[in-house]
């Protein structure tokens, strides 16, 4: 099991835990390097900071940008950012104000089908967090509309379903131009979660390397040896640095868990090599 995990939410996007919280868990797994990064928001990670001070676990900013490609969502990480560099802050604000027009037409969309109250209660979930469809998710799980969250992809808020709504992000290259300003690493989160074909998956590679990306995420959770071949092949192909992340969202997530990812492949340069750190 590896010591590193670039990737976790907190309540401060859709979480279920207080970053202090996430670092105390991220303590006693053991894992030596970590960061926390949820969507389109860097205000949990001062409470992240103090708190991986006092447990001793090593830390870097982090933040989960959610961009727009080929009429398509894709997560970009921003590893060890400088929270307070303009671009970063103002595209960030940008991209929050986006969900919170996207939420009122998903909601829009969810009372249509008899779900009025869906808007409310998931703006209730997210509180001061930023607002995704993890809270809608839930919203229709508590309002007895679905059984659990993957049904409420399934059957509402996925691509092609009677509640989702296509986004427009920030373009990818912008993303990674805000992330590079921010004196950052800017990593493809999960690249098999996209539906993309082989061909548009190098496609996009060549591209994100082309914009100045740095890394890619070769492990993604509980990754299978084949897709971790496929990802350190492309990282070597694309000359991208490799990142590992578990994604955490909730201790009650079945495969989801902390620092679960399987080593990266040695041949591969990790991408907290860029900030002079040794794991
Ligand atoms: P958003 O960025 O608001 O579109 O929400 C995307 C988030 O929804 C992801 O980060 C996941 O946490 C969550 N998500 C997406 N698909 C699923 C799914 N099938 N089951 C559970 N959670 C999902
Ligand atoms: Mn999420
Ligand atoms: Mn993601
Ligand atoms: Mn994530």
């Amino acid at each position: 099991m590896i010591r590193v995990d670039l990737h976790s939410h907190s309540v401060f996007s859709d979480g279920a835990l207080e970053p202090v919280e996430l670092a105390q868990r991220i303590a006693v797994t053991g894992i030596r390097l970590w960061a926390l990064t949820d969507h389109d928001t860097t205000d949990g990670l001062v409470q992240a900071a103090a708190a991986s001070r006092a447990t001793g676990v090593r830390w870097v900013t982090g933040v989960e940008i959610s961009a727009s490609w080929a009429s398509r969502t894709l997560h970009v990480l921003g590893l060890n950012i400088d929270p307070e560099a303009p671009a970063l802050r103002t595209g960030l604000a940008r991209l929050r104000e986006m969900r919170e027009q996207r939420a009122a037409t998903i909601g829009a969309k969810l009372a249509k089908h008899g779900w009025d109250t869906a808007l409310l209660a998931a703006r209730q979930r997210a509180g001061a967090g930023t607002i995704t469809r993890t809270h809608f998710a839930e919203a229709l799980v508590e309002l007895g509309a679905v059984h659990n969250l993957q049904q409420a992809f399934d059957r509402y808020l996925g691509r092609g379903k009677p509640a989702h709504v296509q986004a427009e992000w920030l373009h990818l290259t912008s993303v990674i131009k805000i992330i590079t300003a921010a004196g950052g690493s800017a990593v493809l989160a999960h690249p098999m979660r996209y539906d993309l074909t082989a061909t548009w998956l190098r496609k996009l590679l060549s591209e994100f390397k082309l914009a100045g990306g740095h890394g890619i995420e070769v492990a993604s959770g509980p990754t299978a040896n084949d897709q971790l071949d496929l990802l350190a092949d492309y990282a070597v192909k694309f000359e991208l640095k490799a990142s590992t992340g578990s994604d955490f969202h909730s201790p009650t997530h079945p495969w989801r868990k902390l620092g679960g990812t399987p080593e990266l492949p040695k041949k591969l340069i990790p991408i907290w090599a860029d900030w002079g750190l040794d794991v």
